[in-house]
């Protein structure tokens, strides 16, 4: 593919900048240069044009890719524009919808963490829709990686805002593909839940956070750990005792265990999965309701289920300080939290600031790029150990 010859990157984070230089490297492109200035953009644009691809993330402390992006459009730059972000989808389509609108040649975007194929996708077709899922693994190939155990938990760290430590970790499922590259839920999530593996999935997630937890036992530190479940999961009857067994079978308590129901827009609180998660907070289970604030019948659904945990969802905390609406939406959680009695998490903490600004808001927990990043149950342990 030699569809480029010079590309640059802008992103705070000098890790991802190393790693998406590598790719860009191995995908043929013959100069990458990594900056975190948008300095050093301007500067090459006006030098010689600039180079013929660059790979824009949109949060960054000093200028965020927005305002680049549109002073690249005040410079006329022709090279083709990747945005290549954490943020949501829609953030990233709009984004990428804004910039075209200002006459910037906009290729697509993809969400972190980037892959080999993502990227392979991004730079090869130019009518693609501007949020790249991922490279899809196929069902056969997840059905085996289940069993041979290339599947598996990064955790990321939940922080006490009122003590500053670690009090709980959550499992965020990987896919290690043949190659040994690492693949993020967005190629993966999808085929398992289209497959009927989302159990098989849930059951390795959560043995996996049972044998971390042992471990942080042995080594004095009492954390819970979270597994998200999806919606579809809730209609199995025997899903509360299968989930106990595994973890009395290594001698713990459900207490130390949160369910995390994910997309808990789209549940349909009928009689089985009512059934199912009374059963589940009954055993000790933790329930969480994840994204909360996303979708239109959240609120109601407190009222139905018995949640123990409110995670707000990201975008409302990466706009905090910005943004009036996402502040009073994190204010009515917290409120809503305390009247109910249940915890309330903050997600996507990005910053200190946005850190600062939650902790002052009342929430319970943060969790986020700035507090800890998803890391192998190894790094973790060490993240832990060196608190
Ligand atoms: P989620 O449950 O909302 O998990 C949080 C996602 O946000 C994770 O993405 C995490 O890596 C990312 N994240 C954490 N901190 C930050 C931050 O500060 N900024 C930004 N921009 N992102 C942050 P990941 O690992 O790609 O997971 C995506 C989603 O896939 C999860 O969203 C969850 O809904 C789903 N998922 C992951 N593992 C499982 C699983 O075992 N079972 C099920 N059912 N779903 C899973
Ligand atoms: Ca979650
Ligand atoms: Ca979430």
């Amino acid at each position: 593919m030699a569809a480029f010859q010079r590309a640059m990157i802008i992103d705070d984070d000098p890790v991802f900048g190393a790693f998406a230089e590598g790719l860009l490297e191995d995908s043929g492109i013959a100069h990458v240069r990594c900056t975190q200035s948008a300095q050093d953009v301007i500067d090459a644009i006006k030098h010689d044009g600039g180079p013929d691809l660059l790979m824009c993330d949109l949060n960054m402390p000093v200028q965020d890719g927005v305002t680049i992006l549109r002073q690249l459009a005040d410079l006329k730059f022709k090279g083709a524009v990747a945005i290549v972000s954490g943020e949501a989808p829609s953030v990233i389509a709009t984004v990428a919808k804004l910039a075209k609108l200002q006459g910037l040649n906009i290729l697509g975007g993809a969400r972190k963490p980037l892959d080999a194929d993502s990227l392979q996708q991004l730079l090869q077709s130019k009518l693609r829709p501007a949020y790249s899922a991922g490279a899809t693994i196929g069902r056969d190939d997840l059905e085996l990686s289940l069993r041979d155990h290339r599947v598996s938990p990064y955790f990321q760290a939940k922080v006490s805002a009122a003590s500053g430590k670690v009090v709980s970790a959550e499992a965020l499922a990987r896919f290690t593909a043949h190659d040994g590259i690492i693949h993020g839920p967005a190629s993966f999530i999808e085929v398992a839940e289209k497959g009927g593996l989302m159990a098989p999935l849930t059951t390795l997630m959560l043995e996996r956070s049972v044998q971390a937890a042992r471990t942080c036992l042995a080594m004095n530190q009492d954390l819970t750990f979270a597994v998200n479940v999806s919606p579809t999961l809730l209609y199995d009857l025997e899903l509360p005792d299968r989930m106990a067994d595994i973890v009395a079978a290594a001698g713990l308590q459900c207490s130390s265990f949160v369910l995390e129901i994910t997309e808990s827009d789209q549940l349909d609180v009928d009689a089985a999965a009512l059934d199912v998660m009374t059963r589940l907070r009954i055993k000790g289970f933790g329930l969480s309701a994840d994204d909360f604030g996303t979708g239109h019948s959240n609120i109601e659904r407190l009222r139905d289920v018995p949640f123990t945990e409110l995670k707000i969802d990201r975008s409302f905390v990466t706009n905090v300080l910005t943004d009036a609406f996402s502040r009073s939406c994190v204010e009515s959680c917290v409120r809503f939290g305390r009247n109910l009695g249940v915890a309330v998490v903050a997600e996507g903490v990005e910053t200190e600031e946005t850190w600062a600004c939650l902790r002052e808001a009342g929430v319970d927990m943060g969790q986020g790029y700035h507090l800890h990043r998803p890391a192998s149950q190894d790094d973790f342990i060490a993240f832990l150990s060196s608190q």
